[in-house]
């Protein structure tokens, strides 16, 4: 039996996730697939590590002075990473939401001892949107950093200097694809280069929700969006500065419906209960490791926990309102 040590601290317990071989995809793709368990952090997704990254980059530059405040327009896991960075460093949280976002995000955040400033939902060209009110609240607010985490560089490099190498060392260098879907594009773009850096070879995927622009953009070139998803902290219409050189070599298009197969099999096979953005990834993990050939081993991001979508991808009414199917179970 092997065990990990001691963790000296609260926020040493980001990254260093298990990855484990999902066992139906593999036998779906004729590979081996393998799921980097970012449910395991302590915000119990992807978006811990650029919180962490984006903080420590903060106070390297000087921004960020004891007693200081992190402020991020985010209604998800971003807000949630940083308020748990934040506690664990004696700093102040200020998440600026919609007043549209679910009560659940509000209560999490809240509990968590972010400050919550709502503002009305609004076009990302009105300068009331909660991305700019964010950025305006961290120029007024004395000794406030704005997180930036869209085209703040230090969010990939949490994937550059973490999620990649612990990849490749669970996989021992024996890796043929990663794929993963973009939000903020971190992830993808972080990872990506940080795996090719080991090995050039290595085939990096986008699996991109309908409602997207960039699957058109590394196809064919165009920054071009089709169709909608109901899927939380994914779908990007633009070239972020996190994007930016992103070694995409294979972008493909994935329906929340592929999506929704996959969260519903693994939690019924292999009791992983995820959220829709994970269901999304593996389903491109399974078209990247098809196309890469039989015998293929393709890693892919699970993003976080399906425990934050109970009252929507886990509640009938909800996915029946989207047109979306209802799990078995949840119809008794
Ligand atoms: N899945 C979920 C649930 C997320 O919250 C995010 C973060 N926006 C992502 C995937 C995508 O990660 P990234 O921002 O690194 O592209």
């Amino acid at each position: 039996m092997t065990v990990s040590a001691i963790t000296p601290d609260s926020l040493s317990l980001i990254g260093n996730t298990p990855l484990v071989r999902l066992k139906g995809p593999s036998e779906a793709a004729g590979a081996d697939i393998f799921g980097k368990c970012e449910f395991a952090n302590p915000g119990a997704s992807v978006k811990d590590r650029a919180a962490l990254w984006i903080v420590r980059d903060a106070e390297e530059r000087g921004a960020l002075q004891p007693g200081g405040t992190i402020v991020e327009g985010t209604a998800g896991n971003t807000g949630i990473g940083l308020a748990l960075v934040a506690n664990a460093l004696g700093y102040k949280s200020v998440i600026v939401m919609p007043e549209t976002q679910s009560r659940e995000k509000m209560d999490t955040l809240r509990a968590l001892r972010a400050e919550l400033v709502l503002v009305p939902a609004a076009p990302f060209s009105n300068p009331n949107h909660f991305v700019h009110t964010s950025r305006r609240i961290a120029e007024e607010t004395p000794g406030a950093v704005w997180a930036n985490q869209f085209d703040n560089i230090a969010n990939r490099r949490a994937h550059i200097e973490s999620t990649a190498p612990e990849i490749w060392a669970q996989m021992e260098g024996r890796i043929d694809g990663f794929i993963c879907a973009a939000g903020t594009g971190g992830t993808i773009a972080g990872t990506g280069m940080g795996l090719k850096a080991f090995d050039e070879k290595i085939t990096v995927g986008l699996a991109d929700p309908h409602g997207a622009a960039l699957y058109n953009y590394y196809a064919h070139g165009e920054l071009k969006a089709e169709g909608s998803s109901v899927a939380e902290g994914i779908g990007q219409g633009r070239i972020t500065a996190n994007l930016e050189g992103a070694p995409i070599d294979t972008p493909f298009r994935i329906s929340d419906q592929e999506g929704l197969y996959w969260v519903e099999r693994l939690l019924a096979e292999e009791g992983l209960c995820l959220g829709l953005s994970s269901g999304i990834n593996v389903a491109g993990a399974v078209a990247l490791a098809k196309a890469l050939g039989p015998g293929s081993r393709v890693a892919t991001i699970l993003c976080d926990t399906g425990f934050r979508y109970l009252s929507s991808l886990y509640n009938p009414a909800w996915l029946k309102a989207k047109g979306l199917p209802v799990f078995p179970w949840l119809e008794q």
